[in-house]
């Protein structure tokens, strides 16, 4: 069984896809569909579409039967809030402990969704609440 993360009540793979849907929708590319997401992946379009139902039966995500699909506004919500733990994470890093852009971002996918939310709150706190990454996409605050 795939380990849970208590504070958010999702999977390692659940974050990964919220994150991924929201960075495309926020480019506002062409809508994503099961296929499109596999092949940009590099994963099967089964195993896509398993994780489609998953995220649709916690109402993160709508779909239609093959048609393209959209977070749900829980899931954009959901989905800004694990955002914003990976961008202040990967813009600590940087700028506090000096690794480069590719480092920090890989070293905060690892942790951005285990790692207790007041961490990550104080982190930003220092750092004025910046309002773009290390790589100038923009941070939302839904910490508050
Ligand atoms: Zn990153
Ligand atoms: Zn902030």
């Amino acid at each position: 069984m795939a380990m849970r993360n208590e504070e958010t009540d999702l999977t390692a793979g659940e974050s990964f896809y919220l994150k991924e849907l929201f960075r495309l929708e926020a480019e506002g590319k062409a809508r994503v569909t099961c296929v499109s997401l596999a092949a940009q992946l590099g994963l099967k379009p089964a195993s896509v579409s398993d994780m489609f139902s998953k995220l649709e039966e916690k109402e993160l995500l709508e779909k239609g039967r093959w048609g393209p699909v959209q977070l749900s506004s829980k899931g954009v919500e959901v989905a800004s809030a694990l955002i914003w733990r990976h961008r202040v994470l990967e813009t600590y890093f940087c700028s506090a402990l000096s690794l480069n852009p590719d480092e920090a971002c890989r070293a905060a996918s690892h942790i951005d969704s285990a790692i207790p939310k007041v961490v990550v709150a104080a982190m930003c706190r220092t750092m004025n609440h910046p309002s773009a990454c290390v790589h100038g996409y923009s941070i939302p605050h839904p910490e508050g």
